[in-house]
């Protein structure tokens, strides 16, 4: 009887994880297609100082908009263009676009980008870079880096290199999702990073216990000793602004001063390129 079950289990299966495998290829598939089908954007979400609330800049996020299904999560195709390499190719197309915007701009906003371990891989990243800020004209001190650690673990040396050569151009380097990984300390002693983004784990539990604020505590002091910025990521409400406040967190980003949107949503704040130079700045701030 269980053989029996074991055998019904396995036919009803398979085609399940035939139709899972299908799926993936045909997007993947649809994936290749993004870049001529003109179906991929950017959103921006702000980040804000966390003494005044001022807009201090934005974070590119990649959009896929499949001309079936409609818009694809990015925890669902950056993976799978992770898998496959095209990522690549596709980071390659982020970092142009970003920087072609972040120059229009009136108002000198920094703009960050996030690079995938992949792109790491090709060892013509620096000079990549470089040529992507020539040709848009966008200064090297706006732009900002997000790289998670897992550049590092495969070859730290190589990395640490890179990133070196990066941060010579006067570009920033912030390390993104910090709390989540498993060689944080070894990290950070080998690297100067510009920036810690705390992972939004631990700001969604802010409040909930005192687990999270230890954790907080502990990586806005760790920043501070090692004289790396704090960014703390996925502010949803007041009361977890005013604990960063409090705790002398420099930059704040989340869905409490704004969600990722295209970048025409926030015209008034970047300053249009219609808009005069010198024109004031109109802060995100923190809603009411
Ligand atoms: P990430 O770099 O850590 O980006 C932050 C993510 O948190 C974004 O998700 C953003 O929409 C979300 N978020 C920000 N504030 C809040 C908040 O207050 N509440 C909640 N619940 N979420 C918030 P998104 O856009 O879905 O991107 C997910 C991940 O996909 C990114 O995490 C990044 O790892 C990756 N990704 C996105 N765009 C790119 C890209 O251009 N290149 C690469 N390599 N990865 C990208
Ligand atoms: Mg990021
Ligand atoms: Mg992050
Ligand atoms: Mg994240």
């Amino acid at each position: 009887r269980a053989k029996a079950e074991g055998r019904g289990t396995y036919r009803i299966f398979t085609p399940a994880m035939d139709e899972e495998a299908e799926e993936r290829r045909m997007l993947e598939r649809d994936l290749r297609q993004a870049l001529d089908d003109d179906t991929l954007s950017l959103h921006y979400q702000p980040q804000v100082d966390g003494y005044t609330g001022a807009l201090v800049g934005f974070e590119a996020l990649l959009r896929w908009t499949h001309p079936v299904r409609g818009s694809v999560a990015p925890s669902v195709f950056v993976p799978l263009a992770e898998e496959t390499g095209l990522i690549v190719v596709l980071g390659d197309w982020v970092l142009r676009e970003a920087c072609r915007e972040a120059a229009q701009w009136a108002q000198p906003l920094k703009v960050a980008v996030n690079l995938s371990p992949r792109q790491f891989q090709k060892p013509d990243l620096p000079e990549s870079v470089l040529a992507i800020l020539a040709e848009t004209g966008l200064s090297p001190d706006r732009l900002e880096l997000e790289v998670t650690e897992s550049i590092i673990i495969n070859d730290m040396a190589r990395a640490v290199g890179i990133l070196r050569r990066l941060k010579g151009y006067g570009i920033r380097i912030s390390m993104d999702d910090f709390g989540t990984g498993y060689a944080s300390l070894a990290t950070l002693q080998a690297f100067p990073f510009d920036k810690l983004k705390i992972d939004r784990s631990f700001v969604a539990q802010l409040g909930t216990g005192p687990q999270a604020a230890v954790i907080v505590r502990a990586v806005l002091s760790l920043g501070r000793s090692l004289g790396m910025g704090v960014v703390a990521e996925g502010v949803e409400t007041h009361a977890q602004m005013k604990f960063l406040t409090e705790e002398a967190c420099g930059e704040m980003q989340g869905y409490l001063f704004g969600k990722p949107r295209p970048i025409a949503d926030y015209a008034a704040a970047v300053g249009a390129p219609a808009v005069a130079v010198g024109a004031p700045a109109v802060a995100v701030g923190a809603p009411a």
